[in-house]
């Protein structure tokens, strides 16, 4: 995430990863969690509109900015609060950048996010949206949330029951009523992963699905799968200014599927929805890798990653994306969904 000086700009394209978004009404930065409590607080007790923001990796802020009190998480700290023979509890900060703490448990011998490496952004939003990749999600880890509820103005912990964990979703998703202050993961003591269930991952382990492998292959592998789809950022590479997939992959009941007469790839869920690949829908209609538009285009190493070459705007990554969203839904029916939180803007 990047260091913020002690005279931070005000320009939010400096804290996103698609280095675009307008100026901020007041900025401040929040290093410790007592202080994120105490900036939402103040900001609400004035009246004035508050955006929590950390690692800036999900989210398309309006070339206009945001006009309100916007808090930048930078609390840090990791912290086992609870060992057990076969586990442990961790208590991670907010502003922990997420990577650093898979890094960490990794080294420990500690298994359950190993496949989530390389995912930008703080551990404080991964409860966001569920954060997952390769057969993971921080739902399968999560066993509580620590947030500030500004509805009633105090501190919850909310176990896994109460945070709706779904596919990109929880109830903290386009919802501001909590602050996400600290997350607690339990973590199996154990030097292999958990069991590899993402096809492409187990193929390129050279293992079966169901198998585990050192947790340290695990990590480098998704990290070698992850920076050859542009999906690690790296500054110097256009392909990762961007939010990842901005599309979530469309997920549609058993009748609707069979009314669309589709020959794509698909994932039957066990609820009888069946989830179409995004990237499919958008190359087949005719939305190639690289495909342009002003100042920012489709990646070049994947298809749902729509990025800013530099002279990008907000408007004109909408654009772009709204042309490929109705594109896929003139050819096929299906419509896409950003995956992104919009704010102020609109697609
Ligand atoms: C290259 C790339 C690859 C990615 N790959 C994946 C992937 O594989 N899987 C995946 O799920 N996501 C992926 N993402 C999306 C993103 O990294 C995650 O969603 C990440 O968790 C966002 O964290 P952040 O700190 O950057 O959140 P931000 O972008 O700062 O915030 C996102 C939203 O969450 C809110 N928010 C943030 N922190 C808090 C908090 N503590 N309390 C309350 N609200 C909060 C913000 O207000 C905003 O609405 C990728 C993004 C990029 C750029």
């Amino acid at each position: 995430m990047p260091d913020v000086t002690a005279a931070p700009q005000t320009d939010l394209s400096a804290y996103t990863t698609l280095r675009l978004g307008g100026p901020a009404g007041i900025l401040t930065v929040a290093t410790e969690t007592d202080q994120v409590v105490a900036s939402v607080r103040n900001a609400t007790a004035e009246g004035r509109p508050v955006l929590i923001l950390a690692g800036g990796s999900n989210v398309v802020i309006g070339d206009g900015g945001f006009d309100g009190m916007v808090v930048l998480l930078r609390n840090r700290g990791v912290r086992v609060v609870e060992e057990h023979a076969d586990s442990v509890v961790v208590r991670v900060a907010a502003g922990e950048p997420w990577d650093d703490f898979v890094a960490y448990a990794v080294e420990r011998g500690l298994s359950g996010v190993e496949c989530l490496s390389g995912i930008p952004g703080s551990a404080g939003a991964t409860p966001i949206q569920n954060v997952g990749a390769y057969g993971q999600e921080v739902g399968h880890t999560i066993v509580a949330v620590h947030a500030y509820d500004r509805e009633h103005g105090t501190i919850r912990v909310m176990p896994p029951s109460e945070c709706g964990f779904a596919y990109r979703a929880s109830v903290f998703k386009h919802n501001d009523r909590f602050v996400v202050l600290e997350v607690d993961f339990r973590l199996a003591r154990s030097a292999e992963s958990a069991p590899i269930r993402y096809a492409e991952l187990a193929r390129n382990l050279g293992v079966e699905a169901g198998d585990r492998v050192p947790l340290q292959l695990a990590r480098d592998t998704v990290l070698k799968l992850r920076a050859g789809k542009g999906m690690v950022l790296d500054s110097d590479d256009r392909d990762t200014w961007s939010v990842g997939s901005f599309f979530t992959n469309p997920v549609v009941g058993a009748d609707e599927w069979a009314a669309l007469g589709l020959d794509a790839p698909h994932w039957p869920g066990d609820d009888g929805t069946v989830k179409i690949p995004a990237a499919w829908l958008i190359e087949n209609a005719g939305f190639p890798k690289g495909f342009a538009g002003d100042g920012v285009a489709i990646s070049s190493k994947h298809t749902l990653a729509l990025t800013n070459r530099g002279a990008g705007t907000t408007e004109s990554l909408l654009a772009l994306a709204r042309t490929v969203r109705d594109g896929v839904r003139e050819r096929f029916g299906v419509e896409l969904r950003p995956e992104p939180v919009l704010i102020n803007c609109a697609l």
